[in-house]
């Protein structure tokens, strides 16, 4: 397990270093922004849609290493989905994340590293920060959100 833990921890740096899809989206339909007061991650995703579909999704913002990668990792996930699947995915990562349910590690492929974070309660908050944001623009509910 510990080699597992190593090949997570890589990914997870990996996507810190060199986030994809970072940066401004011009002509985005959805814009949220998400902050952690706990440990003062700050992103601002946006996407731009197409019917029912995501065509582009990117980020902005700072935070820790968890964060950034978590929404590097999404955004690539997102990306030509459909709503309904990125809304899927959220509440698959949220089981992940919690250990409330089995994960599908064949669906949830990469994203699986994530799971890396549910033996450091105080860094869930971090990894899941940018799923909430997808939730709530998808939903279109809020303006904002916020971990707390
Ligand atoms: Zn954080």
């Amino acid at each position: 397990m510990e080699e597992l833990q190593d090949l997570y921890q890589e990914v997870i740096l990996d996507h810190n270093r060199n986030p994809r899809n970072f940066g401004p989206l011009p002509g985005a339909t959805h814009s949220m922004e998400g902050f952690n007061p706990l440990c003062g991650d700050r992103i601002h995703l946006h996407l731009k849609t197409n019917g029912n579909v995501i065509e582009e999704a990117r980020f902005e913002g700072q935070g820790c290493a968890i964060s950034t990668a978590s929404a590097s990792l999404m955004t690539e996930a997102i990306k030509g989905k459909r709503v309904e699947q990125a809304e899927q995915l959220f509440s698959e990562i949220h089981h992940l994340l919690t250990g409330d349910a089995p994960a599908d590690e064949d669906r949830l492929d990469k994203l699986i590293v994530l799971s890396g974070v549910r033996n450091f309660p105080t860094r869930v908050k971090c990894a899941s920060l940018p799923w909430h944001a997808l939730n709530a623009t998808l939903t279109g509910e809020e303006d904002s959100v916020s971990t707390e």
